[in-house]
């Protein structure tokens, strides 16, 4: 995932944007408090006209996405309750110790590397101060089962330069220009991710006035930048490489991203945007694309985000599961908890995968027709199999032999030699049977994180890909291990040890992650990264900017703009938008 896309200048350059916003922030947030705090009626008294509310706000599901919406809103001056289901929060940002024989071996059970979360919000909540802390990580490495390996670094033009010649000269002198592109490319899509996409379409007056703000602020593209993105939205990962570099080994690195978390192979068009998608955050080192590992794992993340929102007056209750929302003459009103529990709050925020949030929890007679169908049809598949491993010690690679910590130990350690290796790993699962040499993002956070297992171990997380996509239907218990069995044998071609160095081995397959974690369908993103998803048709067309059609409630999951992926960017946005309306109704009253 350690594909990289821009300087430090212009990093450097937005993160002391980002230092004197945040110092600003300060200045004004004392009076922006009592304000809000008005806004959304932090009284009993004041909660509502048909009697008082239990809570200003109630968020539903406690993921990274719920908590940064409860952190915003409590913030506020907003009492604010986070119901989640399971026994702890985080959803799909957790750390788990899966072997009850073996509980200090900790593992970071499904996201494994923090990128997308902006120092906007890293800011706001003070999430360092509540333990938030990443270590980048080393580089992307692939060693190939013919031999010879390949590391491509984050922020090093020389040392790519030098792994990728040994590939293709021709290859190493592109990169350079690939690394340009990709980084103008970052300056257009990345301040999208926080932009509230607009209503296109409508012809209301503020709908259109959010259209031509936009149209306004990329006035500045040029023709070839414009078909540059057009490039990007519409191509396939495999075809636009091509257009690029021409050594297999080279594609196949650079193919990685284009496919993580994807119901599609690398020939499929829309998979060069994935591929973007991937590469424009910024783990707060000032490189663009670089991602890294959260200490103690992706469950730290959501801690920290946890703790901003109860330092802010957020009360968070867990084994709380919703069963559904409550509306009163058409708006939003609580929610009843699974075992009949009803809690009042004039806000609701949903941040719960839409067929859960909509079809399930407000019920279709309650949404409008063409809401439904668009929720009905949204698609959610992933075939994605998280396999996590205890090791007693380092895998030892025939390319670059050692069990001792070594550089290429510190990044990705992938297993995605080509890209016709990565095509027929979908096209297995397409054909109903999972992928006999599966593909790999793997990882060892333990080799900057000690907090994970005891000293001497390491854990190392392997994001595979594909099962077919109707797994998620059935445990497929024995056929995941059997699947886990031939992940392992293809790392234990490239490094001998691997298999025998294995202690623990917990797998996560689309069953478990659509019955114990609410990701319908085993899509890691609540909702595939398909171009008929994305931006203004995230959920759905017309509600894209974190409301719903229900009036008073509002969304905040992976499957609004700028989800999926740990980003918190829906959670802030739901918050900002409940917020808003609360004022405008005020000053309308
Ligand atoms: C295997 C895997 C690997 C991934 N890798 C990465 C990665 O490395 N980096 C990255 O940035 N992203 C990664 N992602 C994606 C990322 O983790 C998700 O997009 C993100 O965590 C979703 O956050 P969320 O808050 O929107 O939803 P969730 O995390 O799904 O949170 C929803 C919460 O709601 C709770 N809930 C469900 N039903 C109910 C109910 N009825 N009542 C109350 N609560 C309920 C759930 O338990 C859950 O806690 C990965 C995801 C997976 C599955």
């Amino acid at each position: 995932m350690a594909t990289k896309a821009t300087t430090a200048a212009k990093a450097s350059a937005a993160k002391a944007g980002s230092a004197a916003k945040a110092a600003a922030g300060k200045a004004v947030q004392a009076a922006r408090a009592a304000q809000a705090a008005r806004a959304t009626g932090t009284t009993k008294a004041k909660a509502g006209a048909s009697g008082p509310s239990d809570y200003d706000a109630i968020v539903v599901g406690g993921g990274h996405n719920g908590l940064v919406a409860a952190a915003y809103l409590a913030r506020s001056g907003a009492r604010t309750l986070v119901l989640e289901g399971r026994h702890k929060t985080g959803g799909a940002a957790t750390t788990e110790a899966p072997w009850p024989d073996a509980p200090d071996f900790k593992v970071t059970r499904l996201s494994y590397v923090m990128s997308l979360l902006p120092p906007t919000i890293i800011n706001d909540l003070q999430l360092e101060r509540h333990g938030y802390k990443i270590y980048p990580m080393g580089p992307y490495y692939q060693a190939f089962p013919e031999g010879g390996s390949i590391k491509l670094y984050a922020d090093d033009a020389k040392r790519n330069h030098e792994e990728v010649s040994r590939w293709s000269k021709k290859d190493a002198d592109a990169m350079p220009r690939w690394d340009a592109w990709l980084a103008g490319l970052a300056d257009v899509l990345g301040p999208l991710l926080l932009t509230v996409p607009p209503n296109l379409g409508s012809r209301k007056p503020r709908d259109l006035e959010q259209t031509l703000r936009l149209a306004w602020r990329h006035r500045g593209l040029d023709v070839r930048t414009v078909a540059d993105v057009t490039r990007l939205m519409t191509m396939s990962i495999a075809d636009l490489l091509d257009d690029w570099f021409e050594s297999p080994q080279v594609k196949g690195a650079l193919a990685v991203n284009g496919v993580i978390g994807t119901w599609a192979g690398p020939y499929e068009p829309g998979t060069a945007y994935v591929m973007a998608h991937h590469s424009i955050g910024d783990v707060g080192d000032g490189h663009l694309g670089n991602w890294g590992f959260a200490e103690g794992g992706m469950g730290a993340v959501s801690d920290a985000i946890a703790r901003a929102a109860r330092m802010a007056g957020a009360e968070i209750r867990t084994d709380a599961p919703v069963g559904r929302i409550l509306l009163e003459n058409g708006r939003a009103a609580g929610v009843e908890l699974a075992n009949g529990q009803r809690l009042t709050a004039k806000v609701v925020v949903t941040s719960l995968h839409p067929r859960t949030a909509f079809l399930d929890h407000v019920g279709r007679a309650n949404l409008p027709d063409d809401f439904v169908t668009d929720i009905e049809h949204w698609k959610t598949r992933s075939g994605v199999v998280k396999i996590n491993l205890a090791l007693s010690e380092l895998p030892d690679f025939t390319a670059d032999p050692g069990t001792n910590l070594q550089e290429h130990h510190t990044g990705s350690v992938e297993m995605a030699p080509t890209m016709p290796y990565i095509e027929q790993a979908f096209l297995d699962a397409r054909d109903g049977r999972a992928a006999t040499r599966p593909f790999s993002d793997g990882v060892i956070p333990t080799a900057f994180d000690q907090t994970l297992c005891p000293e001497g171990y390491h854990i190392m997380s392997l994001f595979t890909q594909w099962v077919p996509a109707d797994w998620n239907s059935q445990p497929h218990t024995e056929e995941l291990q059997a699947y886990a069995d031939r992940m392992i044998d293809c790392y234990n071609e490239v490094a001998p040890n691997f298999k025998s160095s294995i202690i623990h081995t917990d797998i996560v397959g689309p069953y478990q992650m659509e019955h114990d974690y609410g990701l319908i369908g085993g899509n890691i993103f609540h909702g595939e990264l398909s171009l008929e998803q994305l931006f203004h048709m995230r959920p759905a067309p017309g509600f894209a900017d974190y409301r719903t059609p229900v009036p008073g409630l509002y969304y905040a999951s992976s499957a609004t703009h700028a989800g999926g992926g740990v980003c918190g960017i829906p959670g802030m946005q739901a918050a900002k938008a409940a917020l808003a309306d609360r004022r405008a109704s005020l000053r309308r009253k």
